[in-house]
């Protein structure tokens, strides 16, 4: 019989590498926790509805991307394909708009699945931080959130990296970009899908990829000569906010992205590394979500960003992250008593706080000072019958090579004060 491998499309997290996912979601959320987010997680998959209603019936994250299934009990339920639709539901569910602190601030990080057409960079599991500021209309919080994924990156030692900027306008003035834009469209010549696109989700037509459909957009009409003055002024808030931070982005106008319930501001950060799937994250605002999926107006903003491309981002600028050994002390027992006795200091290391590893399975010294190397250990600990006869353990320091024999009474205590 031949051995199973992974689904098509995911991939395992695996030591070493798989550290790297460790630090770099570590690192993502660090920023917001520092900034007043507090975590939630919600269940991998909710109803279908939910996705249907709350990304949006015309995206292909709904029509082509989404795991359904149906249980025995019949329920019709979707694994989740993003974040912000299950954090809006869990916290109108939880009623915490209503503790009178907006806005509700809030960071996450999970598994997400997406049944889409694997590639370098796009896999049907894939994780994700991401953090939704619930309730608050302010360019102050846009441009927070815009700031802190920057922080993110630049903290973890990405440079090529690029911020693309959009405002998609709001409920006033959208709908009569819509028309202006559908009128400009049926008129070219498209594909019936694409046409059918123009009639459920037009601004979804600019991010059409494909250069005969970009070469017939020259001429397109703009979203930013369509803005009203109040999304207009919102936006120059925004931009002049992460400017004053230092930040630098792109003005994009083509920027729509592929869920349905953006407004307002509307962001991706690209990594030139990556080729054609560059997006690392991106998000926005969106003021109407509430309201799609049966809650109040809450005007809220929010992003993903995407921890396997960030990996890859990381590899492709040749990034090393400094990560610190994970074990302090390496125990290496010579024969059975040894065995016995140094298994009780490293349990002793261990209540004391001090990361230790042990030798299993009865190894010779040289194999076996091979995985304290490896392990990353500052100090090894070796004992044989007769430093056992002498009660005492050699210490031996990994960095500097020296070997000191100290009383097996003393080790944990000795090993606690040399690591701080
Ligand atoms: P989106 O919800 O599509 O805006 O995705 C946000 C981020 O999640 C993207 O910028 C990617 O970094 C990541 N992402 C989305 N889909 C995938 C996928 N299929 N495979 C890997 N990463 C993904």
């Amino acid at each position: 019989m031949s051995t199973f491998q992974a689904p098509k499309g995911t991939y395992d997290l695996t030591p070493p590498r798989s550290a790297t996912f460790l630090a770099v979601r570590e690192a993502i959320s660090a920023p917001l926790r520092d900034s007043g987010y507090g975590y939630i997680e919600t269940p991998g998959f909710e109803n279908v509805e939910l996705f249907a209603r709350g990304v949006g019936e015309s995206t292909d994250i709904v029509t082509k991307e989404m795991y359904t299934l149906t249980t025995k009990g019949g329920d019709q339920l979707a694994l989740r394909p993003e974040g912000t639709a299950s954090v809006l539901r869990a916290a109108l569910e939880a009623n915490l708009h209503k503790a009178g602190n907006l806005p509700v601030k809030l960071w996450y990080s999970g598994s997400y699945y997406r049944y889409e057409r694997p590639q370098a960079g796009r896999y049907r599991h894939f994780s994700q931080v991401g953090a939704e500021a619930i309730g608050t209309e302010d360019p102050a919080l846009d441009a927070e959130l815009i700031i802190l994924a920057d922080q993110a990156y630049r903290s973890l030692g990405l440079r090529q990296f690029r911020i693309l900027l959009n405002s998609l306008g709001d409920k006033e003035c959208r709908p009569v970009y819509r028309e202006a834009l559908q009128t400009f469209l049926r008129d070219l010549d498209l594909d019936e899908e694409t046409r059918r696109r123009i009639e459920i989700n037009p601004l979804r037509v600019l991010d059409d990829k494909r250069a005969d459909v970009q070469k017939q957009l020259t001429d397109v009409p703009k979203l930013r000569d369509y803005l009203c003055d109040a999304c207009k002024a919102y936006h120059e808030e925004v931009r002049a906010l992460i400017t004053a931070a230092g930040v630098a982005f792109e003005d994009d106008e083509k920027l729509v992205r592929g869920l349905d319930y953006y407004t307002r501001t509307t962001f991706e950060f690209v990594h030139d590394g990556l080729g054609s799937q560059s997006a690392v994250g991106g998000g926005g605002r969106y003021d109407g979500l509430s309201e799609m999926i049966g809650g109040p107006e809450l005007p809220s903003v929010g992003w993903a960003l995407g921890v396997d491309r960030t990996v890859l981002a990381l590899e492709a600028e040749g990034v090393e992250l400094d990560l610190p050994a994970t074990t302090s002390v390496y125990a290496v027992p010579l024969g059975e008593e040894a065995r016995r006795v140094l298994f009780g200091v490293v349990t002793e290391l261990r209540r004391a706080g001090v990361a230790a590893d042990f030798a299993f399975g009865g190894r010779g010294l040289k194999g076996a000072m091979k995985s304290a190397n490896r392990s990353g250990a500052r100090y090894t600990l070796v004992a044989g019958e007769r430093d056992l006869a002498e009660g005492v353990v050699q210490l031996k320091d990994m960095e500097s090579g020296e070997q000191t024999a100290v009383p097996l009474t003393e080790a944990a205590a000795e090993l606690a004060k040399r690591l701080g």
